[in-house]
């Protein structure tokens, strides 16, 4: 069994909101002695050792400095830590029937079908008032299923299994907890939060909430499925397993050269935010490299980026859903994504020396153009590399579901993506 797959299933299981994935890559990177930066201006970097950065708590930028200079170039990885979820409205507690529900809003393209009839827990972040009147901010995780979503029974619409839509305003509203008999004020959430910081915090004690981003999700944790164990079924692979294969190839990666990690929040609503892909967040890491802003055009044209983001398999019963010479299969490899559109940033270049790198790594790779009669979905690739004028090749695991709470890749295809990253720092192409 692969140790970088049961390290993915640890880090899916803890990685509940992307507050969590970035807590979780960080404190991986600490472990294996990357220094935290809290300025990035001031520091002198040293050839081999590692640093990163972080903003909102929900994005994270790591490197490892090279011994080359950075104008040879910079090998760059990009992920990103946010998944579609239901998410917690500000004032969400409704009471109704002889329970409490939450109201919630539908963040990014969700599937919304596979939230009905699950057991449901809440994660994020919440923000508070200390006892010495400052605001904090910490991260919360229920850890238990505290919320469930049940269907309509078909007795009551018969129409169920053929078409049944789903109003996200009024349908989906999670149950939270019953109410007795005679109680109209329901219950206070901010009282709720705060329980929940002084069970996971000492010094939460007398903490006052004033506000959170807390989000809903499945219980059930990753884990390998499949007769033969071949696949693996999880919340958030999208995009968490690149974050996640980007991480392990970082810490594997040598020092000939500088290698780059970044894993961007807000992607599934278009990256355009402070700490989005389309944000300065990854300017501002590359100047305080190069020692000067903006980057010399010697280190755009030497460096190269690859976006890593789950691409579309062909689907057993739908696979007609595909183009059928570009369906890629489950545990097959790494797969690269085309679109002259540019709804991909991979240009027939990158795309040729990703063949020879896999060639190299000992790694298969597929490849994914869209049908043309349907439209193309996007990634942080084009807008890191409209950003930054570096180079850029989309590429990721083929996975199933996707936008689901529960997708499904191939185990196979995380040691691929593993490997074949690693190769791409250390330059074996
Ligand atoms: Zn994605």
């Amino acid at each position: 069994m692969s140790q970088v797959c049961d390290d993915l299933i640890a880090f899916l299981d803890e990685a509940a909101s992307p507050f969590h994935a970035v807590s979780g890559l960080a404190r991986r990177l600490e472990q294996a002695g990357f220094q935290h930066l809290q300025r990035l201006d001031e520091t002198a970097f040293e050839p081999g050792a590692g640093y990163f950065v972080t903003a909102n708590d929900s994005s994270i930028i790591a490197f490892r400095a090279g011994s080359a200079r950075p104008e040879d170039g910079l090998r760059m990885i990009g992920a990103h830590t946010d998944s579609p979820n239901l998410s917690v409205k500000p004032h969400p507690v409704k009471t109704r029937s002889g329970v409490v529900q939450l109201g919630v809003d539908v963040y990014g393209g969700a599937l919304l079908n596979p939230w009905f009839d699950r057991d449901l827990s809440l994660a994020g972040r919440v923000s508070f008032v200390d006892a010495d009147g400052n605001l904090q901010s910490r991260l919360v995780d229920f850890r238990r299923p505290v919320a469930f979503i049940p269907s309509l029974a078909i007795h009551l619409d018969r129409e169920a299994n053929k078409n049944r839509s789903i109003n996200p305003q009024t349908d989906i509203l999670p149950i939270l907890s019953g109410v007795s008999e005679g109680d109209s004020e329901g219950m206070d959430f901010s009282d709720l939060l705060a329980q929940q910081l002084r069970q996971q915090y000492e010094d939460c004690e007398s903490a006052r909430v004033l506000d959170f981003e807390l989000s809903l999700y499945d219980c059930q944790g990753a884990r390998r499925v499949g007769l033969d164990q071949a696949f693996l079924a999880s919340a958030r692979l999208d995009n968490l397993l690149s974050c996640h294969a980007g991480l392990m190839a970082l810490l594997a990666a040598d020092s000939a050269h500088w290698s780059l990690l970044v894993c961007n929040d807000h992607e599934e609503v278009g990256s355009a935010s402070a700490v989005g892909a389309q944000g300065p967040m990854l300017m501002d890491v590359l100047d305080a490299i190069a020692g000067s802003a903006p980057i010399s055009r010697r280190l755009r044209e030497q460096s190269l980026m690859l976006s890593v983001d789950n691409a579309h398999a062909v689907h057993p019963n739908f696979a007609d859903r595909h183009d059928d010479a570009h369906g890629p299969v489950l545990n097959r490899g790494p797969v690269v994504k085309i679109n002259r559109n540019q709804r991909y940033a991979t240009s027939g270049e990158g795309s040729a020396l990703m063949r020879l790198l896999a060639e190299r790594a000992g790694v298969p790779l597929q490849h994914f153009v869209v049908r043309t009669d349907l439209g193309c979905g996007s990634t942080i690739g084009p807008i890191t590399a409209a950003e930054t004028g570096i180079p850029t090749v989309d590429l990721g695991v083929p996975t199933l579901g996707m936008h689901s709470i529960r997708e499904l890749a191939g185990c196979a295809d995380v040691d691929h993506l593993s490997g074949l990253l690693t190769a791409f720092y250390n330059r074996v192409a």
